[in-house]
């Protein structure tokens, strides 16, 4: 049987509303406006220009953010921002930046940033396989750091902070690629947040960084001027040709969740039923599903979990793509199984999953 669309669990990229693909299915021929398709539209056009100004005002709506944020959309992946963000935080700076090292994700960030300058590793999971994020008694903060900078939810190992960690009087930095927008964040806490689209907003190939205006004042001056803030927020992200399709998706995507979910306390309300569903599964199964997550940072948008040997996963997985499933296998890095349910996955998809897990535990 072939994958469903409304079964692709996949870490990433991830589903996308089904509303927002019969709209770009009609945009892929003719955007009804222009009378041209969304693919040949000139990013110089009026059109675009209006098109990045209503996501500009939508994501500070949902996330209830004021305008000493710039609200931009940059190409080069969240990769791009481990590297974009040292080099205009760091300099000038002696005292190190500190980076929490909770996963695979927040694992890329650091090498990155010690080709800038200092960095300071406050604490890592690596010894305990990040199973679990740390108290804030294990995380002694420093005041003279240049910034802090953690990722909200570990994709890969399925671990979510459930509180805003760090100082309020330095710089709080976020990688919220895999669960921005899939809640309410207290953004006005950080001063700078990044978040590639392809998780729970879009398709690859844009990443929205919300960031406060005095961060882009003190950057410093001569940084390579794709690399400098300063040029994507003073031409409101149109400094060479921006991936128009890809934004224009982010555009119906931030609608969707205005007009039909009616904000983010509604799609948390709805991740929550759905992440539920998951975790009560693996909790009634008498060890059975094994969730790799310590309880209370479980991630509500990656539910990890092992069965009791590697040929039963692969037996899962099997069973799994048979009934119209996709996208269940852990990342290559760690292997087991993972349900992604970013916002886009259905309360409907999820109970055929729970559904789907339960009998094939029974047959077992
Ligand atoms: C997937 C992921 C990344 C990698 O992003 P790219 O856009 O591929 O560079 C970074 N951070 C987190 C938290 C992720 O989930």
């Amino acid at each position: 049987m072939k994958p469903k669309n409304d079964l692709n669990f996949s870490g990433g990229p991830g589903a996308l509303p089904e509303c927002v693909l019969t709209q770009l299915s009609e945009a892929l021929i003719e955007v009804p406006e222009m009378g041209l398709s969304v693919l040949g539209i000139s990013h110089r056009s009026d059109w675009f220009a209006a098109i990045v100004s209503e996501l500009e005002n939508n994501i500070r709506a949902l996330l209830g953010l004021g305008t000493h944020y710039h609200v931009l959309f940059l190409q080069g992946g969240a990769t791009q921002q481990f590297s974009m963000i040292p080099m205009s935080l760091l300099p000038g700076h002696t005292s190190p930046a500190e980076y929490l090292h909770t996963g695979y994700w927040s694992g890329k960030a650091i090498p990155e940033a010690q080709r800038q300058g200092s960095v300071r590793v406050l604490w890592s999971g690596a010894q305990s396989g990040f199973s679990s994020l740390p108290s804030d008694a294990e995380l002694p903060f420093s005041a003279d750091a240049p910034y802090l900078h953690y990722v909200s939810n570990e994709t890969v190992e399925g671990l979510q902070f459930q509180r805003v960690i760090g100082r309020n009087d330095v710089l709080r930095v976020c990688d919220m690629s895999s669960d921005f927008l899939s809640k309410p964040c207290e953004a006005e806490q950080f001063s700078l947040i990044y978040a590639h689209a392809q998780k729970n907003i879009g398709p690859a190939g844009v990443t929205v960084v919300l960031v406060r205006d005095e961060v882009i004042a003190n950057s410093p001056a001569g940084l390579p001027g794709f690399l400098d803030y300063r040029s994507h927020a003073s031409t409101h992200s149109n400094f060479n040709t921006p991936p128009v399709f890809a934004i224009y998706t982010v555009l119906l995507v931030s609608r969707w969740l205005i007009n039909e979910i009616g904000g983010l306390e509604s799609m948390d309300r709805i991740n929550r039923q759905k992440a539920a569903l998951l975790y009560r599964v693996l909790d009634t199964s008498d060890g059975f599903y094994r969730g790799r997550a310590r309880l209370e940072d479980r991630s509500l948008m990656n539910i990890t979990f092992n069965l009791p040997s590697p040929e039963m996963e692969q037996g899962f997985l099997l069973a799994a793509h048979a009934a119209g499933f996709s996208g269940l296998g852990g990342h290559r890095s760690i292997g087991g199984l993972r349900a992604s349910i970013y916002n886009a996955m259905t309360l409907a998809a999820v109970e055929k999953l729970a559904d789907f897990m339960t009998h094939f535990r029974r047959k077992k």
